[in-house]
């Protein structure tokens, strides 16, 4: 019994009736009364409700029904088992009753251990019931709480994806992201015979610059152009990304040659706008960048590594022609 004696609601108006059923009950549970509707209501919705309530159904002003009526439409009460307990022994009277919403039906004269033996199965029932409902509400906790740590894991993991798409240092796409994105670009510009450029970049005697300067400086410095190259890219559908060293790199998709010209000086135009000092280099008094560009559609026959060995080989003719300065080719289909 839990350690704790459930508690009964005894209702009629007929004091001797109270007193055998308190007799009888009274050992095992613990007894609370009402010699009327009204007061059976009181009880019933005290802060200590009880957890069975027999009923008297012929009782002046209220009857039984009708207090079963209103215990029914209260929520706070709906739920406490009730059982009617009355002299009538009519077939009608028990089918209205448990239309109700009774649980059971008792005849007076009672006979004590019939009154017992319901007593107790319905508090049982109503235990399962108590119990299976709380554990109801702790299956929706825990489920809730699940689903917070899928949440939770869900946006670790993004995180964990975008951190292996960044370079650390710079905060821009990293290698690998470029590596995707170009082939993925690739792949799309083939099926739709579309346009696609891609510039490949060097800081400018960026190892003279290290040398005097030290390595923290080297690297603000590429924390500065990297954000100044994003910056100059403002079109989603483009990338920039660190491709090694101080080598970076930007696709333009559905970009052909004139767009090509245009990105490549405005990309060139950013980084000297920094106009980070660098006494080191021979071009300029301020960190510069060489550009190396290509525009095609791509072709069955081409791979992605064809075009970024183009952009490649035009990079080392900006350099040969004296550095600081964009060289670009388009090439077409023969
Ligand atoms: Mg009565």
């Amino acid at each position: 019994m839990d350690g704790q004696k459930s508690t009964l609601l005894i209702v009629d108006d007929e004091r001797f009736n109270l007193n055998v059923l308190t007799e009888l009950l009274e050992p095992d549970y613990e007894i609370l009364l009402a010699k009327n509707g009204k007061q059976a209501l009181q009880r019933a919705q005290s802060s200590m409700p009880p957890d069975l309530i027999l009923l008297d159904i012929m009782m002046p002003d209220m009857d039984g029904y009708q207090v079963l009526r209103h215990l029914k439409a209260n929520p706070f009460t709906a739920d406490i088992p009730v059982i009617f307990v009355t002299a009538m022994n009519n077939v009608e009277d028990e089918a209205r009753g448990f239309a109700l919403g009774a649980v059971d039906y008792l005849t007076k004269p009672i006979s004590p251990p019939i009154v017992q033996a319901r007593v107790r199965t319905h508090l049982t029932l109503r235990r399962g019931l108590l119990r299976e409902r709380q554990l109801n509400a702790e299956l929706h906790l825990l489920n809730s709480r699940l689903a917070d740590q899928n949440e939770q894991l869900r946006s670790l993991n993004m995180t964990l994806k975008n951190m292996a798409m960044v370079d650390g240092l710079t905060g821009i796409a990293n290698r690998r992201r470029f590596d995707d994105f170009v082939q993925q670009e690739w792949n799309r510009s083939r099926r739709g015979h579309e346009w696609m450029s891609l510039i490949l970049m060097d800081i400018d005697y960026f190892k003279p610059f290290n040398d005097h300067y030290g390595h923290t400086a080297g690297d603000h410095c590429l924390k500065q152009v990297a954000q100044s190259l994003a910056s100059a890219l403002p079109r989603s559908a483009d990338l920039v990304a660190r491709y090694g060293g101080e080598e970076f790199v930007c696709v333009l998709p559905g970009t052909p040659g004139d767009g090509l010209l245009q990105v490549g000086n405005r990309l060139q135009a950013a980084v000297r706008a920094l106009y980070l000092p660098h006494d080191h280099s021979k071009v300029a008094k301020h960190v510069t960048l060489s550009l190396g560009g290509i525009s095609l559609v791509p072709q069955e026959a081409w791979l992605v590594e064809d075009m970024i060995k183009q952009a490649d080989q035009q990079l080392y003719r900006a350099k040969e022609a004296g550095r600081n300065r964009l060289m670009t080719t388009t090439f077409t289909q023969h």
